[in-house]
């Protein structure tokens, strides 16, 4: 058997092409703000990428470049003046921040209505008690790669490999949110290949490159890899091993081409939601 390839770069074209038809009839333009401090080189990428896919959809977009010498408290007092600038309605602050600045606190200081990335405790709280709100891009992705695939979430057996508060946790809340039975695994988990093996979904949010074996998969699982890992001889690859793994699954997102197209689609739809909710009466 060879699995379904579930192919997030043609997805995520139409999704923002989606975003772009309702900015459009909005009457009015979006705004988001990137902050970028310091200048490790992976970030400066993915933000030219958030700011080139806003602008595509017609979301106005501004990237506010700080020096990595920064204090945490000039960075609380620069997201302050976003917090009330009535243009911006998304703020996303770029992680990593140099390591003299505490994350926590900085995600704290943004307005939970403009907080796109869905990382303040108080979005994360509606997230983990099942109410609406700002819900992170990543797994938002990947919950509408599922849904665009047309598999199966309620009643399904689903594992998440990880749980980081970006990424795992999330991931987690929105697969149960649409009613699947979740596990959650992650580093100290006793026997994760037999955990993996039980799942109808795995979604593998590890950051080891090509962790995932074949043998860890249920034949006909659907098998979600959000990993982006750079090999020693500069290859990118996920945290599963994809040609062992397109033998057993159902269907399985590619690396690159998967996840990681549909999360910056979701940083769009998620700004339109933050702009529209925080402009109705
Ligand atoms: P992270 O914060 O480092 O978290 C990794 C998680 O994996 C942790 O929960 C950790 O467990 C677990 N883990 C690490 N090594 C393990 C092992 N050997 N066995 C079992 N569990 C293990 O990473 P992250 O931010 O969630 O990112 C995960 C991956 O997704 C990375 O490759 C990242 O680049 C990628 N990513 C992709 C996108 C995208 O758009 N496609 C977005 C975000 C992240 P403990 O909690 O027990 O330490």
């Amino acid at each position: 058997m060879t699995a379904r390839i579930l192919d997030g770069r043609a997805l995520a074209a139409s999704l923002r092409a989606e975003v772009a038809a309702r900015v459009a009839g909005l009457g009015f333009l979006p705004g988001l703000a990137v902050v970028l401090v310091g200048d490790n080189p992976a970030s400066s990428v993915y933000v030219r990428n958030k700011d080139r896919a806003a602008a595509a959809a017609g979301i106005t977009a501004q990237t506010i470049r700080l020096p990595s010498a920064i204090s945490e408290t000039a960075l609380a007092a620069e997201i302050a003046r976003l917090n009330d600038d009535d243009l911006v309605d998304a703020i996303l602050v770029q992680l990593p921040l140099p390591a003299h600045i505490g994350p926590h606190a900085i995600i704290a200081a943004i307005d939970p209505a403009k907080d796109v990335d869905g990382f303040h405790p108080l979005n994360v709280g509606r997230l983990a008690s099942g109410l609406p709100g700002l819900a992170p891009c990543t797994p938002r992705g990947v919950m509408r790669l599922l849904d665009a695939s047309g598999i199966a979430v309620r009643g399904a057996r689903a594992v998440v490999l990880g749980r980081s508060g970006i990424v795992g946790r999330p991931m987690a809340a929105l697969l149960l949110a649409a009613d699947a039975t979740v596990t959650v695994a992650h580093s100290r988990t006793r026997d994760l290949a037999a955990e993996c093996r039980r799942a109808d979904i795995l979604v593998a949010a590890v950051g080891r490159a090509e962790m995932v074996r074949g043998g860890w998969i249920a034949p006909g699982a659907t098998v979600v890899d959000v990993g982006i890992n750079r090999t020693s001889d500069g290859r990118l690859v996920g945290d599963v091993a994809f040609a062992e793994a397109i033998e057993v699954a159902g269907a399985i997102t590619p690396v690159p081409g998967g996840v990681g197209p549909m999360t910056i689609a979701c940083l769009l739809e998620n700004t339109v939601q933050a702009a529209t909710a925080r402009r109705s009466p």
